[in-house]
């Protein structure tokens, strides 16, 4: 692998290399371009490789929250519930639905949605439960199915950022009712461009999502439902499936990188929280302190491209204005808001350069 790109930058681009270019080559002279064969087999390897029973392969992760939704019978007048510290798409996908987002906060240590706090705000309309396996730190999501499970709901976990990641020896999408994973490409496992899918345990429900990807056909002859056109190209497939069998390899240098992160950022800097039992796949290494803006500016002048996340989490977003929500609301979420800074995260990079990093934050902190 070569480091084809200023060291410090938060992402890698996906590495081109000839196995990918073959496959691209071989795709263009099959002649067969839209979902087909490759698609096929991509999501055999990938149901397999996550350990869900089924996988329909999408455009992107929002058609999957989005399609995952509606196959589990959300629609107008329901709620659905998840984190407000996510990216703004997971919220949406409820709301295409024509559901209402219900935010629940987070854990303060582990920054997913905390279980505890979850049944006060189940209602009669709670339709599902959205978890997001935050920064590559799978849910809780055992304990979010124990209330699900209670009120008869099923969970959809946002496994977008958490590719690989493991809950007590499960694949992060494997763990609730439906997974949903993106391949854009600054995720874990990125494509050449947009991608997303769907994995569920399920036959019948996941069925219901890959007929709903086609215009909501099962045959292609009859029309059952109102669908979509959220298909995944075969060029994206093809390259996804010979991916698939190396990013366990980046997946196990990004846990190298955070260690030595771990290692090396000053003491007072508050790490990721990684509990028993489960693996983190750093999508991003977010590190937490109070004086995060000093740091961030202290790494710019370092020529240290980091970047807070979330900074205004969904549920102070103008799109959701009209829930009435403001600051305090959800403390943990507002705190880790606050205090979050994205440092350099991807394969490449190597212990002296993470030292470097770790001293511009240093000089930050003064
Ligand atoms: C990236 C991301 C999405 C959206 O994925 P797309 O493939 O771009 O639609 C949704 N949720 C989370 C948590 C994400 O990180």
């Amino acid at each position: 692998m070569t480091t084809a790109v200023h060291p410090f930058v938060p992402f890698s681009p996906p590495d081109i290399g000839g196995a990918e270019i073959t496959e691209v080559i071989a795709t263009l002279e099959s002649g067969w371009l839209s979902t087909g064969p490759r698609v096929r087999r991509f999501e055999q390897a990938f149901a397999e490789y996550t350990g869900a029973a089924h996988a329909v392969a999408l455009n992107s992760c929002t058609a999957g929250l989005h399609l995952s939704l509606l196959a589990a019978g959300v629609g107008p007048g329901d709620e659905v519930i998840t984190t407000p510290l996510t990216f703004c798409a997971t919220a949406n996908a409820i709301v295409h639905t024509g559901a209402r987002p219900v935010f629940v906060d987070i854990r303060p240590d582990t920054l997913n949605l905390d279980p505890e706090r979850l049944g006060a705000a189940i209602t009669a309309k709670t339709k599902a439960i959205m978890p997001v396996d935050l920064f590559g730190l799978p849910a809780d999501v055992d304990a979010v199915k124990a209330v699900a499970d209670a009120h008869g709901v099923p969970v959809v976990e946002d496994a977008c950022q958490a590719w690989g990641a493991s809950y007590k020896s499960r694949r992060a999408g494997s763990l609730g009712d439906l997974g949903v994973f993106s391949f854009f490409p600054t995720k874990n496992l990125g494509g050449f461009g947009d991608g997303g899918l769907v994995t569920g345990h399920d036959a019948e429900l996941v069925q219901t999502v890959r007929e709903l990807r086609f215009h909501g056909s099962r045959d292609k002859k009859t029309f059952t439902a109102i669908g979509f056109n959220s298909r995944l190209d075969e060029v994206q497939a093809a390259i996804l499936r010979v991916e698939l069998e190396v990013v366990d390899t980046w997946n196990a240098r990004r846990a190298q990188v955070a260690a030595w992160y771990d290692a090396h950022l000053p003491r007072e800097v508050l790490r990721p929280c990684v509990p028993e039992g489960y693996t983190h796949v750093y999508h991003l290494y977010m590190m937490r302190h109070p004086r995060r803006d000093a740091i961030a500016a202290a790494c710019k002048e370092r020529q240290v491209d980091c970047a807070a996340y979330y900074v205004t989490p969904c549920h102070l977003q103008p799109v959701f204005a009209g829930m009435g929500h403001k600051l305090g609301d959800f403390p943990a979420t507002d705190a880790a808001a606050a205090q979050n800074l994205a440092l350099p995260m991807h394969p490449n990079l190597t212990e002296e350069q993470v030292k470097e990093v770790a001293a511009a934050v240093a000089a930050g902190l003064g």
